[in-house]
Protein backbone atom coordinates (compact mmCIF):
# COMPACT_ATOMS: atom_id res chain seq x y z
CA UNK A 1 0.00 0.00 0.00
CA UNK A 2 0.93 3.42 -1.49
CA UNK A 3 0.93 6.25 1.97
CA UNK A 4 0.72 9.42 0.96
CA UNK A 5 3.42 12.08 2.55
CA UNK A 6 1.62 14.26 4.78
CA UNK A 7 1.26 17.72 3.29
CA UNK A 8 0.86 20.94 4.95
CA UNK A 9 -0.78 23.85 2.78
CA UNK A 10 -1.10 27.54 4.04
CA UNK A 11 -3.26 30.12 2.23
CA UNK A 12 -3.26 33.82 2.28
CA UNK A 13 -6.22 35.61 2.46
CA UNK A 14 -5.89 39.14 0.99
CA UNK A 15 -9.40 40.53 0.74
CA UNK A 16 -11.90 41.13 3.32
CA UNK A 17 -15.54 39.12 4.24
CA UNK A 18 -14.15 36.41 2.00
CA UNK A 19 -15.00 33.19 4.17
CA UNK A 20 -12.35 30.21 3.87
CA UNK A 21 -13.35 26.20 4.66
CA UNK A 22 -10.23 24.57 5.33
CA UNK A 23 -9.92 20.53 5.41
CA UNK A 24 -9.74 18.92 9.10
CA UNK A 25 -9.91 20.68 11.86
CA UNK A 26 -13.00 23.24 11.81
CA UNK A 27 -12.19 25.39 14.40
CA UNK A 28 -10.01 28.15 13.49
CA UNK A 29 -10.30 27.91 9.42
CA UNK A 30 -13.39 29.68 8.95
CA UNK A 31 -13.66 32.98 7.68
CA UNK A 32 -11.52 36.21 7.99
CA UNK A 33 -8.79 37.72 6.80
CA UNK A 34 -5.15 36.49 6.95
CA UNK A 35 -3.34 32.87 7.01
CA UNK A 36 -5.60 30.00 7.22
CA UNK A 37 -3.53 26.70 8.01
CA UNK A 38 -5.30 24.08 5.38
CA UNK A 39 -4.25 21.30 7.80
CA UNK A 40 -1.65 18.47 7.95
CA UNK A 41 -2.95 15.21 5.98
CA UNK A 42 -1.66 11.94 4.56
CA UNK A 43 -4.39 11.80 2.12
CA UNK A 44 -4.45 14.76 -0.51
CA UNK A 45 -6.98 13.19 -3.07
CA UNK A 46 -9.56 16.31 -3.26
CA UNK A 47 -8.72 17.85 0.12
CA UNK A 48 -9.66 21.43 -1.02
CA UNK A 49 -9.40 25.11 0.09
CA UNK A 50 -12.89 26.53 -0.61
CA UNK A 51 -12.90 30.65 -0.51
CA UNK A 52 -16.03 32.57 -1.42
CA UNK A 53 -19.11 34.61 0.82
CA UNK A 54 -21.12 32.05 2.31
CA UNK A 55 -23.93 31.63 5.41
CA UNK A 56 -21.70 29.22 7.42
CA UNK A 57 -23.72 27.23 10.05
CA UNK A 58 -21.66 25.19 12.63
CA UNK A 59 -22.60 22.08 14.44
CA UNK A 60 -21.97 18.82 15.62
CA UNK A 61 -22.71 14.95 15.06
CA UNK A 62 -22.01 11.38 16.78
CA UNK A 63 -20.96 8.74 14.08
CA UNK A 64 -23.24 6.08 16.08
CA UNK A 65 -20.99 3.63 14.68
CA UNK A 66 -17.73 4.81 15.33
CA UNK A 67 -18.76 6.23 19.09
CA UNK A 68 -17.10 9.90 17.50
CA UNK A 69 -18.39 13.80 17.72
CA UNK A 70 -17.85 14.84 14.03
CA UNK A 71 -18.00 18.94 14.10
CA UNK A 72 -20.39 19.92 11.22
CA UNK A 73 -21.19 22.59 9.06
CA UNK A 74 -22.80 23.77 5.76
CA UNK A 75 -21.52 26.58 3.41
CA UNK A 76 -24.45 27.90 1.22
CA UNK A 77 -23.67 31.07 -1.16
CA UNK A 78 -25.08 34.12 0.44
CA UNK A 79 -26.09 35.48 -3.10
CA UNK A 80 -28.87 33.26 -3.17
CA UNK A 81 -32.44 33.87 -2.40
CA UNK A 82 -33.62 33.08 0.71
CA UNK A 83 -35.92 30.77 0.07
CA UNK A 84 -32.96 29.11 -2.47
CA UNK A 85 -30.61 28.55 0.76
CA UNK A 86 -33.54 27.61 3.23
CA UNK A 87 -33.48 24.42 1.17
CA UNK A 88 -30.47 24.08 0.62
CA UNK A 89 -30.39 23.74 4.89
CA UNK A 90 -32.95 21.74 4.61
CA UNK A 91 -31.14 18.79 2.74
CA UNK A 92 -27.87 19.77 4.34
CA UNK A 93 -29.44 18.86 7.82
CA UNK A 94 -29.65 15.65 7.01
CA UNK A 95 -25.83 14.98 6.93
CA UNK A 96 -26.13 13.60 10.19
CA UNK A 97 -28.63 10.67 9.13
CA UNK A 98 -26.68 9.81 6.00
CA UNK A 99 -23.48 9.85 7.71
CA UNK A 100 -25.08 7.07 10.27
CA UNK A 101 -26.45 5.43 7.34
CA UNK A 102 -23.68 4.71 5.47
CA UNK A 103 -21.08 4.26 8.66
CA UNK A 104 -23.18 1.04 9.35
CA UNK A 105 -22.24 -0.51 5.87
CA UNK A 106 -18.48 1.56 5.73
CA UNK A 107 -17.40 1.35 8.95
CA UNK A 108 -16.76 5.25 11.25
CA UNK A 109 -16.74 7.87 9.40
CA UNK A 110 -12.99 8.20 8.49
CA UNK A 111 -12.80 12.03 9.14
CA UNK A 112 -13.44 15.01 11.73
CA UNK A 113 -15.89 17.19 10.07
CA UNK A 114 -18.30 16.77 7.53
CA UNK A 115 -20.41 19.20 6.02
CA UNK A 116 -21.89 20.59 2.82
CA UNK A 117 -20.54 23.53 0.31
CA UNK A 118 -23.76 24.63 -1.98
CA UNK A 119 -22.66 27.24 -4.10
CA UNK A 120 -24.19 29.10 -6.66
CA UNK A 121 -22.13 28.40 -10.05
CA UNK A 122 -24.01 26.24 -12.15
CA UNK A 123 -21.40 26.47 -14.97
CA UNK A 124 -19.24 24.05 -13.68
CA UNK A 125 -21.71 21.51 -14.12
CA UNK A 126 -20.78 18.63 -11.76
CA UNK A 127 -21.13 17.63 -8.00
CA UNK A 128 -17.66 17.32 -6.79
CA UNK A 129 -16.90 15.21 -3.62
CA UNK A 130 -14.55 17.39 -1.88
CA UNK A 131 -12.62 16.30 1.25
CA UNK A 132 -14.89 16.48 4.29
CA UNK A 133 -17.21 18.63 2.26
CA UNK A 134 -19.07 17.50 -1.27
CA UNK A 135 -19.47 20.63 -3.61
CA UNK A 136 -22.91 21.29 -5.30
CA UNK A 137 -22.44 23.69 -8.00
CA UNK A 138 -26.72 24.68 -7.53
CA UNK A 139 -28.94 25.91 -10.34
CA UNK A 140 -29.67 28.68 -12.56
CA UNK A 141 -32.07 29.61 -9.85
CA UNK A 142 -30.10 29.15 -6.73
CA UNK A 143 -27.59 26.88 -4.32
CA UNK A 144 -29.44 23.54 -4.56
CA UNK A 145 -28.70 20.10 -2.70
CA UNK A 146 -29.66 17.37 -3.84
CA UNK A 147 -30.62 13.90 -1.82
CA UNK A 148 -29.61 11.07 -3.34
CA UNK A 149 -26.44 12.95 -4.55
CA UNK A 150 -25.27 14.28 -1.26
CA UNK A 151 -25.62 10.62 0.14
CA UNK A 152 -23.17 9.78 -3.69
CA UNK A 153 -20.54 12.11 -2.62
CA UNK A 154 -20.83 11.07 1.00
CA UNK A 155 -20.18 8.00 0.25
CA UNK A 156 -16.96 8.92 -1.14
CA UNK A 157 -15.51 10.42 1.74
CA UNK A 158 -14.64 6.93 2.49
CA UNK A 159 -14.48 5.48 -0.84
CA UNK A 160 -12.38 7.62 -2.89
CA UNK A 161 -11.21 10.27 -0.63
CA UNK A 162 -10.37 8.48 2.47
CA UNK A 163 -9.14 5.28 0.53
CA UNK A 164 -7.70 6.77 -2.57
CA UNK A 165 -7.60 5.33 -6.42
CA UNK A 166 -3.90 4.52 -7.03
CA UNK A 167 -4.18 5.48 -10.45
CA UNK A 168 -6.80 6.85 -12.55
CA UNK A 169 -7.73 3.17 -13.91
CA UNK A 170 -9.00 2.52 -10.50
CA UNK A 171 -11.98 4.92 -10.51
CA UNK A 172 -14.38 2.71 -10.92
CA UNK A 173 -13.57 1.77 -7.11
CA UNK A 174 -14.88 5.27 -6.21
CA UNK A 175 -17.87 5.31 -8.23
CA UNK A 176 -18.99 1.86 -8.02
CA UNK A 177 -18.83 1.95 -4.36
CA UNK A 178 -20.67 5.30 -4.77
CA UNK A 179 -23.32 4.39 -7.38
CA UNK A 180 -24.51 1.10 -4.98
CA UNK A 181 -24.72 3.44 -1.54
CA UNK A 182 -26.72 5.89 -3.70
CA UNK A 183 -29.12 2.64 -4.99
CA UNK A 184 -29.32 1.35 -1.48
CA UNK A 185 -30.48 4.76 0.37
CA UNK A 186 -33.02 5.47 -2.83
CA UNK A 187 -34.43 2.20 -1.97
CA UNK A 188 -34.27 2.53 2.26
CA UNK A 189 -36.11 5.68 1.39
CA UNK A 190 -38.71 3.81 -0.61
CA UNK A 191 -37.88 3.44 -4.30
CA UNK A 192 -39.11 0.73 -6.01
CA UNK A 193 -35.90 -0.48 -7.60
CA UNK A 194 -34.11 -2.86 -4.93
CA UNK A 195 -30.06 -3.66 -5.36
CA UNK A 196 -31.00 -7.12 -6.56
CA UNK A 197 -32.95 -5.61 -9.26
CA UNK A 198 -30.18 -2.87 -10.30
CA UNK A 199 -28.18 -5.53 -10.73
CA UNK A 200 -30.21 -7.52 -12.78
CA UNK A 201 -30.84 -4.29 -14.69
CA UNK A 202 -27.29 -3.26 -15.06
CA UNK A 203 -26.48 -7.04 -16.32
CA UNK A 204 -29.65 -7.09 -18.92
CA UNK A 205 -27.97 -3.79 -20.46
CA UNK A 206 -26.84 -4.15 -24.50
CA UNK A 207 -23.72 -6.10 -25.45
CA UNK A 208 -22.22 -2.94 -26.85
CA UNK A 209 -22.05 -0.98 -23.41
CA UNK A 210 -19.78 -3.82 -22.03
CA UNK A 211 -17.02 -3.68 -24.75
CA UNK A 212 -14.70 -0.98 -22.62
CA UNK A 213 -13.31 -2.76 -19.35
CA UNK A 214 -13.75 -0.58 -15.92
CA UNK A 215 -10.36 -1.14 -14.98
CA UNK A 216 -8.62 -0.58 -18.47
CA UNK A 217 -10.96 1.99 -19.94
CA UNK A 218 -9.10 1.49 -23.43
CA UNK A 219 -6.73 3.84 -22.14
CA UNK A 220 -8.75 6.61 -22.63
CA UNK A 221 -9.32 9.71 -20.30
CA UNK A 222 -12.39 10.58 -22.06
CA UNK A 223 -13.98 7.08 -20.35
CA UNK A 224 -12.97 8.54 -16.89
CA UNK A 225 -16.24 9.27 -16.48
CA UNK A 226 -18.46 6.75 -18.67
CA UNK A 227 -21.68 6.30 -16.50
CA UNK A 228 -21.89 2.22 -17.59
CA UNK A 229 -18.44 1.19 -17.05
CA UNK A 230 -17.35 3.67 -13.96
CA UNK A 231 -20.47 4.03 -12.77
CA UNK A 232 -22.78 1.27 -12.54
CA UNK A 233 -20.86 -1.91 -13.70
CA UNK A 234 -18.69 -1.11 -10.76
CA UNK A 235 -21.86 -0.76 -8.85
CA UNK A 236 -23.63 -3.57 -10.34
CA UNK A 237 -20.45 -5.85 -9.34
CA UNK A 238 -20.01 -4.69 -5.37
CA UNK A 239 -23.93 -5.48 -5.23
CA UNK A 240 -23.20 -8.74 -6.91
CA UNK A 241 -20.47 -9.21 -3.92
CA UNK A 242 -22.73 -8.24 -1.48
CA UNK A 243 -24.93 -11.02 -2.45
CA UNK A 244 -22.36 -13.64 -2.81
CA UNK A 245 -20.91 -12.59 0.39
CA UNK A 246 -24.02 -11.72 2.51
CA UNK A 247 -24.65 -8.46 4.41
CA UNK A 248 -22.19 -9.24 7.31
CA UNK A 249 -19.33 -9.91 5.33
CA UNK A 250 -19.47 -7.74 2.33
CA UNK A 251 -19.23 -4.71 5.77
CA UNK A 252 -16.10 -6.46 6.66
CA UNK A 253 -14.79 -6.14 3.23
CA UNK A 254 -15.82 -1.72 3.57
CA UNK A 255 -13.83 -2.44 7.02
CA UNK A 256 -11.05 -4.23 6.31
CA UNK A 257 -10.37 -1.67 3.19
CA UNK A 258 -10.42 0.85 6.05
CA UNK A 259 -8.23 -1.19 8.40
CA UNK A 260 -5.34 -1.42 5.46
CA UNK A 261 -6.03 1.72 2.97
CA UNK A 262 -6.97 4.76 4.86
CA UNK A 263 -5.13 7.11 3.90
CA UNK A 264 -3.55 5.69 0.98
CA UNK A 265 -4.57 3.95 -2.14
CA UNK A 266 -5.87 0.83 -3.25
CA UNK A 267 -5.45 -0.58 -6.84
CA UNK A 268 -6.92 -3.88 -8.43
CA UNK A 269 -5.11 -6.35 -6.72
CA UNK A 270 -5.59 -4.55 -3.28
CA UNK A 271 -9.13 -4.76 -3.48
CA UNK A 272 -9.10 -8.51 -4.84
CA UNK A 273 -6.98 -9.56 -2.27
CA UNK A 274 -9.28 -7.35 0.20
CA UNK A 275 -12.44 -9.30 -1.10
CA UNK A 276 -10.95 -12.83 -1.05
CA UNK A 277 -10.08 -12.36 2.81
CA UNK A 278 -13.37 -11.39 3.74
CA UNK A 279 -15.30 -13.94 1.55
CA UNK A 280 -15.02 -16.78 4.24
CA UNK A 281 -14.69 -18.93 0.57
CA UNK A 282 -12.31 -21.70 0.08
CA UNK A 283 -11.09 -23.97 -2.74
CA UNK A 284 -12.77 -23.80 -6.03
CA UNK A 285 -15.21 -20.98 -4.89
CA UNK A 286 -12.59 -19.00 -3.91
CA UNK A 287 -10.93 -19.05 -7.16
CA UNK A 288 -14.30 -18.40 -8.89
CA UNK A 289 -14.70 -15.11 -6.65
CA UNK A 290 -11.18 -14.19 -8.34
CA UNK A 291 -12.61 -14.61 -11.86
CA UNK A 292 -16.00 -12.98 -10.68
CA UNK A 293 -13.96 -9.80 -10.15
CA UNK A 294 -11.64 -9.89 -13.28
CA UNK A 295 -14.45 -10.52 -15.53
CA UNK A 296 -16.29 -7.63 -14.00
CA UNK A 297 -13.42 -5.53 -13.89
CA UNK A 298 -11.23 -6.61 -16.88
CA UNK A 299 -13.39 -8.49 -19.88
CA UNK A 300 -14.27 -6.27 -22.46
CA UNK A 301 -17.42 -7.91 -22.80
CA UNK A 302 -20.41 -9.09 -20.68
CA UNK A 303 -19.04 -10.83 -17.69
CA UNK A 304 -20.22 -14.53 -17.53
CA UNK A 305 -20.41 -15.09 -13.41
CA UNK A 306 -23.17 -13.79 -11.21
CA UNK A 307 -24.09 -14.60 -7.88
CA UNK A 308 -26.33 -16.87 -8.81
CA UNK A 309 -22.76 -18.89 -9.47
CA UNK A 310 -21.82 -18.95 -6.15
ZN1 LIG B 1 -19.08 9.89 -7.69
Amino acid sequence: MAKAAAQDVQFDLTSKGIDFLGYKALRGILGGIGKSNFGSHDTPYLATGTVGRFDVETGAMTDRTGGATIATFTAIDSAGAPARKEEARRAAGRIPALVNFLSRRLGPYPFGTVGVVADWVPSVGYVLENQTKPHFPGTRKGPYVGSSTLAHELAHQWMGDSISPARWSAIWFNEGWATLMEVTLDHAEGARQTPRRYFRTVYRSAPRRWRIAPARLDGDPRQLFNSFVVYNRPGAMLQGLRMILGNDRFRALARDLADRYAGGNIDRPGFLAATKRASGLRGRKLRRLGDYVRQWLLWERRPRLTPADF
